[in-house]
This record gives structure tokens, sequence and C-alpha cells, in this order.
């Protein structure tokens, strides 16, 4: 992996550990993106817009990417302008996010957690659209 900076852009220090952030390449649908990954401690900076690279579930991100101007402060502050981050929390997950540059920053395996969650909001979601005509079903006898 090259430690090459993103064009235009200094290397990030991570939030977490106070070293360097590699950049890590990966190909997604043609282009190649750079996302900023601490070698220490596997947490990952992902810039406006990048998230959809581990979060294809867009409902999910959406509300990664809704950024509330209030909330939980979040004790580190944003490695790419010094903003002031807050906390969001996705069931087990908590999501830094900076109010300012819009970055997300996701700790080792938070990703797969809410890759997880997407999926697992989605079954419960069909699960319930299933569920709620049958109950009025039952119901209809009784009620109507
Ligand atoms: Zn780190
Ligand atoms: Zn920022």
């Amino acid at each position: 992996m090259a430690r090459v900076r993103k064009k235009g852009r200094s290397p990030i220090v991570c939030p977490r550990c106070d070293v360097n952030l590699w950049l890590q390449h990966i190909k997604h649908f043609g282009p190649v993106v750079e996302i900023d990954v601490c070698r220490q401690c596997g947490g990952t900076w992902y810039d406006r817009g990048e998230l959809a690279i581990k979060i294809p579930d867009s409902h999910m991100r959406e509300r990664l990417t809704n950024f509330p101007k209030v909330g939980e402060e979040s004790p580190i502050s944003c490695p790419r302008c010094g903003g002031m981050m807050r906390l969001r929390h996705e069931g087990e997950v908590e999501v830094d996010f900076c109010t300012e540059c819009q970055g997300v920053w996701l700790d080792l395996g938070e990703d797969e957690a809410l890759k997880y969650k997407a999926e697992w909001d989605k079954h419960t979601e069909e699960e319930e659209h299933v569920r709620v005509p049958a109950i009025i079903a039952a119901l209809g006898d009784e009620f109507i």
C-alpha cells in the first residue's frame, strides 16, 4: 500500500492514536476511492460521500449522514478539519461525525456492525409488513 496523498490534501492523523492515517484504495463501481485507515487501531475516516463504499444500504446511509447540529458531543475532534464531532447511536454502534465537513469516523468493526444492522432493520421492516395485515385480518371478524 503506497503512502499517497489525496489530491490537494495533507495526511490526517488518527483521532484515537495520534498517528498518520494510511490511504487505502478501494475500487468502487469503477473509480478508485481512497479512504483513510489507521493501522494501529483499525479505525477509518470517511470523507463526505465516501461512506457509500462500506454502507451499501441507502436508508442506513441517509440516517448516518443526516447530521444534526445538536446532540451528544464526541470526545474526539475532526481529523480532517478540527471541527466539533458529535455522536450518533445506531444500536450498539457509536458513530462519530463532524458537524463541519460532514466526515464520519468509524472504529474497527463498526462498518460491519452497521451493515449488519441495516440488513436486520430491513428484515424486521419486511416482517412487519407481513404481520400487520395478518393481525387486521384476524381482528376483522370481531370488530367489523
Ligand atoms: Zn488509530
Ligand atoms: Zn470535519
